[in-house]
């Protein structure tokens, strides 16, 4: 069964990517970016004088960067799930530190470390498009290449190697940076124009104003990194601190993000949700729509009352997050209903999930003052993009008939929207 769970890293098995069902052009031109990228660190590889540069300041930039990540993980996760940008990390910014201090080869290293790092410890959701990734390194590297192009043009050498060092012309650092940030993200456009079928809108090409400031202040950032390495790379810590206060200005994410929750289960709230399923739904190939709802719950605010009753919710809304992956949507639709997008499974993955979550809550045992509780059940209505339907909304009234059938066949059971059978084990 080709159903994982949100440990897997998605970058093995290159068989099965989801690139090759991309249209033609889009596989190759994925391919000749990442070629183009290998290509050129191979040949960067093999120039002479790659040991004058000390590893010191590789080092110190990759130790650098892994304490910022780490750092600002949690925010970097709210902002991804609230914004959902087309470029959703730092990483530019100790790439084009590396870009004025290193030889490119280490350059390429530092920026494939930082890459793979970045989707080890982030649970983005794009993991089921693991191309994306290697892409994204690909086009900083080949942007690397091109910003160093106009360092060496206007005389700035790569300061690790400089024995003398003169003053840099600030200037030539600024155009590098601009070229830095154009080149990258003319290449990432691109990769998603001759993807997607589907028109997008220049925002969805190229990020939102407010990305694409934050990504050139980050570059900014990043030309300052590189100096003070090699200039008085203590005063790096000088640095730590404006950049944890802007992070802290991005908290504010996270208390708009208290707005986009449900209070009582923690889950998306329902317009959130439905805001975060339609933007996956832009970028999926494929995907799952499950809508749950729980048995005769009222029966057990009848028996139990609605503070057990608000329990047993919450135990619900836990189980099922977690019989799915931690990039998968799983929003509280209502009362006792819960509904879960599924982004980049077939549909036999997405009604294998469903029959997972279907006895996980036959299964739960919810502790009540004096009782046990376990007597639960779900019924499971399950829709397919884009068999079912291709929008949100068609999606998930495609989901809501199939449970209404599930409720009709008896409960406790998973009734897809495409089939008539529907399954019931235990
Ligand atoms: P069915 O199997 O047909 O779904 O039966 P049901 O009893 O689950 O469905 P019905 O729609 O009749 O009742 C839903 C119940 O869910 C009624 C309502 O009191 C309860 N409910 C909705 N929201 C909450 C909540 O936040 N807390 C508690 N404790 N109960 C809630
Ligand atoms: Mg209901
Ligand atoms: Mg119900």
């Amino acid at each position: 069964m080709a159903i994982t769970r949100g440990s897997d890293l998605g970058l093995v098995g290159v068989g099965k990517w989801p690139l090759w069902g991309r249209p033609a052009l889009s596989v190759w031109y994925v391919l000749v970016v990442d070629l183009a990228a290998v290509a050129l660190t191979a040949a960067e590889f093999t120039r002479p004088g790659l040991e004058e540069a000390p590893p010191g300041v590789a080092v110190a930039i990759l130790a650098a960067a892994a304490v910022q990540v780490e750092a600002s993980r949690r925010i970097e996760r709210a902002r991804r799930i609230k914004n959902g940008s087309v470029r959703v990390n730092m990483i530019s910014m100790w790439v084009f530190g590396a870009v004025l201090t290193l030889p490119l080869a280490w350059v390429a290293v530092v920026t494939v470390l930082l890459s793979a790092h970045d989707v080890l410890r982030s649970g983005h959701g794009q993991r089921s498009f693991p191309h994306r990734k290697v892409m994204n390194a690909a086009a900083m590297v080949l942007a690397a290449w091109t910003a160093r192009l106009v360092l060496d043009a206007g005389g700035v050498p790569v300061l690790a190697k400089a024995t003398q060092l003169a003053a840099v012309p600030i200037v030539v650092v600024a155009v590098a940076a601009l070229v830095f940030f154009a080149v990258d993200c003319a290449l990432i456009a691109v990769s998603l124009l001759v993807d997607d079928e589907r028109q997008r809108s220049v925002a969805g090409l190229f990020g939102s104003a407010d990305d694409n400031a934050l990504e050139l202040a980050t570059i900014c950032l990043g030309a300052v990194i590189g100096l003070v390495l090699v200039y008085q790379p203590i005063a790096l810590v000088f640095l730590f601190v404006p950049l944890f206060v802007l992070h802290r200005g991005v908290l504010v994410t996270q208390f708009k993000e208290l707005a986009t929750k449900d209070q009582k289960t923690g889950l998306l709230n329902a317009a959130t949700w439905r805001e975060v399923a339609a933007r996956e739904l832009t970028t999926a190939d494929t995907a799952g729509v499950l809508m749950v709802d729980l048995d005769h719950f009222k029966r057990v605010n009848d028996t139990h009352g609605h503070l057990a009753g608000d329990e047993v919710l919450k135990a619900v809304a836990a189980t099922v997050r977690r019989s799915v992956r931690d990039y998968d949507s799983v929003g509280r639709f209502g009362g006792e209903e819960f509904v879960v997008l599924l982004p980049g499974l077939t549909s036999a993955d997405v009604l294998a999930i469903a029959e997972r979550i279907r006895r996980a809550v036959a299964d739960l045992r919810v502790p009540l003052s004096g009782t046990v509780l376990s007597t639960l059940s779900a019924s499971i209505g399950v829709a397919t993009y884009p068999s079912s339907a291709a929008g949100i909304d068609e999606l998930v009234h495609a989901a809501d008939t199939a449970l209404y059938r599930a409720k009709r066949g008896g409960r406790n059971r998973v009734v897809s929207s495409l089939t008539v059978c529907d399954t019931r084990t235990g």
